[in-house]
């Protein structure tokens, strides 16, 4: 927990956010200004900085990120595909600084993004 951490009061509760899955080491949630019909934010619950700073340690907590992505994409009706984008740093367009994982859908993506 990082007490100036948006997405770390979120994950207390602190914060509310329209919460989609949650288990013990993952929090899926509404993102707050969509970009397509379906835009949800997975998270780990504890404080990972971003994927620069996610350590080998964490390799199966970034798998379990991904895997329920899809679990979660498939119990949305994401049966046409999605996308799902994991922002790093500030070039790699990272606002918060908490790792998260969006996950968009139920509109065609369009290749290269901005
Ligand atoms: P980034 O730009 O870091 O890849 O993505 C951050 C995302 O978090 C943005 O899409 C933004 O809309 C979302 N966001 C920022 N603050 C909040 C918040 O307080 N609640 C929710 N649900 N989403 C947020
Ligand atoms: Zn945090």
């Amino acid at each position: 927990m990082s007490s100036d951490c948006i997405f770390c009061k979120i994950v207390a509760g602190s914060i509310p956010a329209k919460r989609v899955y949650e288990d013990e080491l993952c929090l899926c949630f509404a993102d707050l200004n969509p970009q397509a019909p379906t835009h949800l934010l997975v998270i780990p619950k504890v404080h990972i900085a971003s994927l620069a700073e996610a350590e080998p340690a964490q390799s199966s907590l970034l798998g379990h990120l991904l895997t329920k992505s899809a679990e979660i994409a498939r119990a949305a009706g994401l049966d046409g595909g999605y996308r799902v984008i994991l922002n790093t740093g500030p070039d790699g367009g990272q606002t918060v600084d908490h790792l998260h994982l969006h996950l968009l859908g139920g509109r065609h993506m369009t290749w290269p993004p901005g």
